[in-house]
């Protein structure tokens, strides 16, 4: 409010100036008028005084008789001669008749006209001097004349007078000086305001700056009146007016611009004020580390979780170049190493790496870094998101250790169920040797020293056999059971099938299962974890077996093969499928199928399929299951073949071979 109040403080200003300007010259010119009438008025005064005095003194010479007729005459003569005001003087005698006058017509009272016999009358009377008021000479239109009556006096006796008789314009004319007449109309008026008589040399006056002064002349009442030719002052000149008003206007257009604009930029700031709280509480929650860096590798920026995440504060990160202090001294190399490819203008988009906290605790990050750009997309530096990941390894830890722990669980209960089996199967090596080792006493007894060798050799190869196949199953079952990290080596798919394949078996037999190995001749290596892989296998076989338990004896076959696959594109896969004629997965089983705990068997735990699938995409691979066309299901799943071995699979025939 307070511009636009100046802006109209100004504008009145403007517009009182020239008003009050007017108004004072205006006064002045008044004033100027009044002073000026004034002065004409004191002149014309002053010169009537003068000629009342040159009258009344002849006058008095008349009556003292000192004055010869043709003296008379001369002094007259010379009188309106001097004074042009005069447009004549005569002497009356008593009775009014004429005794001498200053131009040829002799002037009687009679003549006079009707205010001049008054004043003559009056004179005459008073015994002095008296004006009359102007009239016309008697019988006539002329010029208005006035008549100055002066007694002539012989003791009190009434003698006769002078008369002088005075031209009203050129009393004007005369008495009134030019340079007042050139801006002024100037005229004489009655008591009844009629003009008598005007001079207007410069022109009719304006009505504007007008005066009048009384002036009393012993007998008559006359009014000298002035006006002037000049008009009221101009309030200024238009342009000058003119270029007021456009200059207030642009005034006030650009004060109104000025105030649009602060509105807009007060509303662009509340914005943008918005919006940085908006941001700053945004970063102030986020739970993810951000580091801003320029081009040369300087923290320009760091929000309050990264801060906490390396217990430093952010005044003593900001501005500081590498080496940082939040990296770790044994990691100094890979550091260095990524600030070069900062410094050279790249940087690898997300990695994972290790930062040391203000205490010395180390911790692992993630990082991911994507280019800052400014406004006109030039690239000013780094912004890099830092996750703390710490908890994430422990969880994974966590559950990796709880997976195997799971796995080595699973094997026992395996090993459980098989115990049964394994004790049959062991009992026959055991039975073997013992019948072996009883035959061979047998013969060393009956045959006291003469020992066949050739004899007795055979059955302690039997025997020892028999004893290291025991031994076999008792370490494999070892080998199974026992608890150790994932390890992945180079594996042939023919020796891991070959070293579960007896375990197989046992369970096969013992539901009298005839079991068919395929193996594609030539298949290449894999890097797998062997007794994940067999533990699979068990698994799947396992089921396998026991979906055939109802089925018909003739149905009763299980087949495993291995081939290369096929289907893959873009990565070579060997693909083992386990295929049963049991009595296949309805739909709503299928749903849960790999689902923890999930089991249709009255002693099954549930976990058998949900292990296969986790050790399966540990290793890179996939597993699917689908009904077998000849009824029953086929599991099968996918292992990724090692690089080097692809171009040597390529080359692998399609014969296949039996076992069983
Ligand atoms: P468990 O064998 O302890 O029940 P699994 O996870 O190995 O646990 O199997 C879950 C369920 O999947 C089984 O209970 C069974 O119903 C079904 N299943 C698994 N394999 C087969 C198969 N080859 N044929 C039919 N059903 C199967």
């Amino acid at each position: 409010m307070l511009p636009i109040l100046l802006v109209l403080l100004i504008l009145s200003t403007l517009l009182w100036l020239p008003w009050q300007t007017q108004r004072m010259e205006s006064s002045e010119r008044q004033e100027q008028l009044i002073a000026d009438t004034l002065w004409v008025e004191q002149a014309i005064r002053f010169q009537l005084g003068r000629d009342e005095e040159n009258l009344r003194l002849i006058a008095n010479e008349i009556t003292a008789g000192t004055l010869s007729a043709n003296r008379l005459r001369e002094r007259l003569t010379a009188l309106i001669k001097n004074n042009r005001e005069f447009v004549r003087v005569a002497q009356l005698d008593a009775s009014g008749k004429a005794v001498l006058s200053t131009d040829d017509e002799p002037v009687t009272l009679e003549r006079l006209s009707p205010p001049s016999r008054n004043a003559a009358e009056h004179a005459r009377q008073s015994k002095s001097p008296q004006y009359s008021m102007p009239a016309p000479p008697s019988g006539q239109r002329g010029p208005m004349l006035l008549d100055y009556h002066v007694p002539l006096l012989m003791g009190d006796s009434y003698a006769g007078s002078l008369v002088a008789t005075f031209s009203v314009s050129s009393i004007l004319n005369e008495m009134v000086p030019w340079w007042f007449a050139q801006d002024n109309e100037i005229a004489i008026t009655d008591h009844d305001d009629a003009v008598i008589e005007k001079r207007t040399a410069g022109g009719p006056g304006r009505g504007v700056y007008t005066h009048q002064r009384m002036l009393d002349l012993p007998g008559a009442t006359l009014t000298l009146r002035t006006n002037s030719v000049k008009g009221a002052p101009k309030l200024l000149p238009s342009l000058l007016v003119a270029s007021v008003i456009a200059l207030s206007l642009g005034l006030l257009w650009s004060l109104w611009a000025l105030w649009r604009d602060i509105n807009r930029r007060l509303a662009a700031e509340g914005a943008l004020r918005r919006q940085v709280a908006f941001r700053t509480a945004m970063e102030n929650s986020l739970m993810t580390g951000l580091r801003a860096r320029d081009l040369e590798g300087r923290i320009t920026y760091v929000n309050p979780a990264f801060c906490e995440m390396v217990g430093i504060p952010a005044e003593d990160l900001i501005g500081k170049r590498p080496p940082m202090a939040y990296w770790a001294p044994e990691a100094m190399n890979e550091y260095q190493q990524r600030f070069t490819q900062v410094l050279a203008g790249t940087v690898t988009p997300q990695y994972e790496t290790v930062f040391q906290r203000a205490n010395g605790e180390r911790f692992p990050v993630l990082i991911f870094e994507s280019p800052l750009v400014d406004d006109s997309g030039r690239q000013t530096g780094w912004m890099g998101s830092i996750l703390d990941i710490s908890d994430r390894k422990k969880a994974e830890d966590l559950s990796r250790r709880q997976q195997e722990q799971l796995q080595a669980s699973a094997r026992l209960a395996t090993m459980g169920e098989l115990a049964s089996t394994l004790a049959h199967e062991l009992n026959q090596p055991l039975a073997a040797i013992s019948s072996y080792t009883t035959g061979a006493l047998n013969m060393i007894v009956n045959r006291g020293g003469g020992i066949d060798l050739d004899m007795l050799k055979p059955a302690l190869e039997k025997a020892g056999a028999q004893a290291q196949r025991a031994g076999q199953i008792i370490r494999s079952v070892h080998t199974f059971v026992k608890r150790r990290e994932p390890r992945r080596e180079p594996v042939t798919v023919q020796d891991w099938i070959d070293s579960v394949i007896p375990l197989v078996e046992l369970q096969a037999r013992q539901f009298f299962v005839a079991t068919h190995i395929q193996l594609e001749p030539g298949l290449p290596e894999v890097l797998a974890d062997r007794v994940m892989l067999e533990q699979v296998l068990l698994n799947l076989t396992r089921n396998a077996i026991e979906a055939m338990q109802h089925v018909a004896p003739e149905r009763r076959i299980l087949r495993i093969v291995a081939e290369l696959d096929s289907e893959a594109s873009t990565q070579q896969n060997v693909a083992i499928s386990v295929i049963d004629r049991g009595h296949g997965i309805p739909e709503d089983v299928a749903q849960r199928l790999f689902s923890p705990f999930f089991s249709t068997k009255a002693e099954g735990m549930g976990m058998g399929l949900n292990i296969c699938r986790t050790a399966v995409e540990f290793h890179g691979g996939t597993m699917v299951h689908m009904d077998n066309p000849g009824g029953g299901t086929i599991f099968r799943f996918t292992l990724p073949i090692l690089a080097e071995n692809v171009a040597d699979s390529a080359t692998t025939g399609e014969s296949q071979s039996e076992s069983g």
